[in-house]
């Protein structure tokens, strides 16, 4: 399936082909404001994502008339400069969706200047259900904090929080380009460098949201404080890369020439902006005096009246001997002679009456008559004049539009990077190290988001790696199951954005996707039973995950009946072992699934230890080898509150269960001890077969017997 994304706001356009048929997971990582399918599109199980759809018409994805509307507003001959030409689903998609956005936009999209495919290879995949399950940009109820990105955004400026969470939502592969990120924050940690990153931080706080008045700019819809807050913000920018001097790290020479904005453009926003111009164009007070003649002219008329009323003043005393008589302006009546009505007796004959008040008359002659038309007109021309010469200035500053760009980029960069710098200083983050062999190592681990909330938070070790590939985590529930696993993910997918991580120190091999099934999430509301919904999930993991991924498996059986969910979470468990081999962290209620161990030497137990302390239980989140002894859940009830009544009988009704019931090993099958027997006959009995001896009624004969003595177990 083919399809395409446009950012309205910084004009970046990708296409991407993939091969499975369910996108939701990409459109989760994109998070589009609106959706565009054709109308032969089933739009099922977008219904989900509470996102507006808009539908239209197939042709629309014809691909030479998407071809078509690409090259024509590239202006190109052929796609094949933007090194996608072969993608023809991607094609389809992104023809029609900027057709689709050319108009309801109703502009030209100047700023949309190339487009490029965009490969699912060079991030760690994070599907939708692990998105929503980590929390990582909004809570399992919906609410934005506390997420992992709220936790992780500090951002003084839009650009900078919209980077972040573009890029914890694109977590990086190449380990090179995360070590890049990692210098820069380590550089901006040393307290040689303090006092710079935090006069960058006040600086960038002092800066416009450059990235989004370039677009405006662009789209002809900028205002005028727009436009003053780019300039006063590009005068800043020579501070920000001084701030940045001596910097050696590959990611700062590139910030540092992406901030390297031409002088002429602030100099040429000085000349044509009133230092602090009017919030509309329409009233004018906008452009700056000096910047265009005509406009000058205009002004001069439209605003000294003075000296000419004073001259005219002077000459009407003169010519009727009136020596109070006044000639003024007032925005409502405009001009007039004022005469007290003593004196109207001595006024000339071209004198016409404007206006009666209680002791004086206002009067108009022609020659004011005149003045007044071409003051007012003046008015009219100049505020034309100053739409025009906004239109223009509009049209100069968005040749500067690629230059914005990059310049905001290197904004949003290094405030992102700063926020992360500040929270590794803050929260006590170190810098992980990355191998190429497949091991998550993690000492004193601790999840970024909960330790927040809590005084203290017990900090846990993980090892996988060649030899450990699952932990089976058992023990009571409250235990700190979930919350363990989920740091693991979280410090593995931090990492991966290039920013320090919650724990003492982390060593992470190649890792390519994070899967995780983790129960309470219910889509019951829409129609699904959790169970289905949990064992769609599973199969998704067990489709896709490599031994490279990460896979969280937490109470998986849970939705079904005790044997069912048994044998379905035991049974997944070894698929996970054998066929997936994936760094699994597998979290379960079933006590029988710690016998996998014994057969399974990559796998390993561990448990969150509890005490029980004054017939109480005391949880104490830490994280020890082996498997739980015993189920707490009969204490944890107790701890909620069940009457004690209830919970003595339970007390009996579990000796009960444990004496009548010895429990029945999962892993009882043919080479079990007790069957040693019968095999051992079996053996013997196939030993002596010669197949190529035997007549069909022979074997016959054969499977027969083989038939009796295996049901003889
Ligand atoms: P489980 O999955 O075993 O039922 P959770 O992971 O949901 O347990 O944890 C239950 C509660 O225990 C959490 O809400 C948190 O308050 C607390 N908790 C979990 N892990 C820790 C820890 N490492 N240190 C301190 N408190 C913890
Ligand atoms: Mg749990």
């Amino acid at each position: 399936c083919g399809y395409a994304w446009l950012s309205i706001a910084s004009g970046a356009f990708k296409i991407l082909q993939t091969a499975h048929r369910d996108i939701s997971d990409e459109i989760q990582r994109i998070r589009p404001r609106e959706i565009v399918v054709s109308d032969k599109f089933p739009v099922e199980n977008l219904d989900t994502l509470n996102i507006p759809i808009n539908r239209i018409e197939s042709w629309h994805y014809d691909f030479s008339v998407a071809k078509k509307t690409l090259e024509d507003h590239f202006n190109v001959k052929s796609l094949k400069s933007f090194g996608c030409e072969d993608q023809h689903l991607g094609i389809s998609a992104a023809g029609a969706l900027l057709r689709y956005a050319q108009n309801t936009q109703g502009q030209k999209l100047n700023h949309v200047k190339n487009i490029s495919s965009e490969s699912n290879e060079d991030c760690l995949q994070l599907d939708h259900t692990t998105r929503k399950n980590l929390e990582i940009n909004e809570t399992l109820s919906g609410e934005r904090s506390p997420s992992l990105l709220s936790t992780i955004d500090n951002c003084t400026s839009h650009m900078g929080s919209r980077w972040l969470s573009h890029a914890i939502n694109h977590p990086l592969r190449n380990h090179d380009a995360i070590r890049s990120r990692q210098d820069l924050i380590s550089w901006m940690i040393e307290p040689d460098n303090r006092r710079r990153s935090q006069s960058i931080r006040d600086l960038i706080r002092s800066i416009s949201d450059i990235e989004r008045i370039s677009t405006r700019v662009a789209m002809g819809t900028a205002r005028p404080r727009d436009l003053s807050a780019l300039r006063d913000s590009i005068m800043l920018l020579p501070d920000l890369r001084a701030a940045l001097t001596g910097c050696e790290i590959e990611l700062v020479k590139q910030v540092l020439s992406d901030l390297n904005c031409d002088p002429t453009l602030s100099d040429y926003l000085k000349t044509a902006i009133l230092p602090e111009p009017a919030s509309i164009i329409v009233d004018g007070g906008v452009i700056n005096n000096g910047f265009d003649e005509e406009l000058d002219k205009l002004r001069e008329l439209q605003h000294n009246h003075s000296a000419f009323l004073l001259e005219l003043e002077e000459k009407e005393r003169e010519r009727t001997g009136i020596s109070n008589l006044k000639v003024e302006f007032n925005r409502v009546h405009g001009f007039y002679i004022e005469v007290s009505k003593l004196n109207t007796k001595d006024i000339p004959e071209d004198y016409r009456r404007r206006q009666t008040l209680k002791n004086v008359e206002r009067y108009i002659t022609p020659e004011l008559k005149e003045f007044e038309d071409k003051a007012l007109s003046a008015k009219d021309r100049a505020l034309s004049r100053e739409k025009l010469l906004y239109a223009q200035v509009l049209e100069e500053v968005n040749s500067f539009h690629d230059i914005l760009k990059k310049a905001a980029q290197a904004i949003a960069i290094l405030d992102a990077l700063r926020s992360l710098a500040e929270l590794a200083q803050r929260n006590n983050y170190t810098k992980p190290t990355f191998t190429n062999d497949l091991s998550i190592h993690i000492e004193k681990g601790r999840h970024p988001v909960v330790e927040n909330s809590l005084t203290t938070f017990v900090p846990n070790d993980t090892a996988l790696n060649d030899k450990t590939r699952m932990l089976v985590v058992t023990g009571p529930n409250m235990g700190g199951k979930s919350t363990y696993m989920r740091q693991n993910a979280l410090i593995v997918l931090l990492a991966h954005i290039g920013s320090f991580v919650p724990c003492e120190s982390a060593s992470i091999g190649r890792v390519d996707r994070i899967f995780t099934r983790i129960g309470a999430s219910d889509n019951l509301s829409l129609g699904q039973s959790t169970f289905m919904v949990e064992m769609s999930e599973t199969a998704n993991i067990l489709h896709n995950a490599t031994e490279q991924s990460l896979v969280l498996m937490d109470e998986v059986g849970r939705g079904t009946s005790t044997s069912d969910g048994l044998a379905l979470a035991t049974s997944i468990a070894r698929q996970l072992i054998e066929i997936n081999k994936s760094y699994c962290l597998f979290a379960t209620h079933y006590f029988e699934l710690t016998e996998l161990s014994d057969h399974h030497p990559s796998v390993r137990n561990v448990h969150v230890s509890a005490i029980e302390h004054d017939d109480r239980i005391v949880f104490l989140h830490n994280v020890l080898d082996g498997p739980a002894s015993q189920s707490y859940g009969i204490e944890v009830a107790k701890l909620a509150g069940l009457p004690r009544r209830v919970i003595e009988a339970a007390k009996l009704e579990l000796q009960q269960i444990w004496r009548n019931n010895e429990r029945p090993n999962i892993q009882q099958h043919l080479f079990d001890k007790s069957n040693q027997e019968v095999v051992d006959r079996l053996k013997e009995k196939i030993s002596v077969i010669e197949p190529d001896q035997l007549s069909p009624k022979d074997a016959l004969e054969v499977i027969y017997e083989l038939k009796k003595i295996s049901t003889d177990i």
